[in-house]
């Protein structure tokens, strides 16, 4: 598998509306090499979730890692199923928008679901953080980045010092 590189911000594919996967397509063995090396790029670029069009495949498949102890955990075609009406602010930044950080209003609470990596059915229950990574990494699939639901944006320099306030 070749390496996987981000797309940058201005790419159009980024704010495609990404495809279903049929199941025949997520067993096969390339398909999970692929996914391996989904999950290998977002352990070595230090994230906690990546979105397949991030790196330029329009498909509907993201892998989430919240904490570091967790396994990393494959969805493909995720659906939020329900979602609280309680909201709460999320700090984030996204390999697609690089050196910005913002503030994102999220649900506290979400069910989700979505075939794992062998095609089967899973349904789980995710609030604060989790569930932050999830709806991030589902908005991508949409087409959609944290900064256009971010209530207040700032540009980082390398040294983490504020360079710009977007909004
Ligand atoms: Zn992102």
């Amino acid at each position: 598998m070749e390496n996987l590189e981000f797309l940058p911000t201005s790419a159009p594919s980024l704010r495609e509306r990404s495809r279903e996967l049929e199941v025949s397509e997520v067993t096969v063995p390339e398909f999970q090499l692929y996914l391996d090396a989904l999950i290998r790029k977002m352990i070595e670029a230090r994230g906690v979730g990546l979105a397949s069009p991030q790196i330029g495949r329009n498909i509907r498949a993201v892998v989430v890692q919240p904490e570091p102890t967790d396994d990393p955990l494959v969805l493909i075609n995720p659906v939020i199923t329900k979602k609280s009406d309680a909201l709460l602010e999320s700090e984030e930044g996204c390999f697609s928008v690089p050196g910005t950080y913002g503030l994102v209003k999220r649900h506290k609470k979400v069910t989700v679901e979505a075939l794992n990596r062998h095609g089967r059915r899973i349904e789980f229950e995710a609030k604060n953080f989790p569930a932050f990574v999830v709806q991030h990494e589902i908005d991508h699939l949409d087409g959609i980045l944290f900064i256009d639901k971010a209530e207040k944006t700032v540009e980082l320099d390398e040294k983490g010092n504020v360079k710009k306030r977007v909004k």
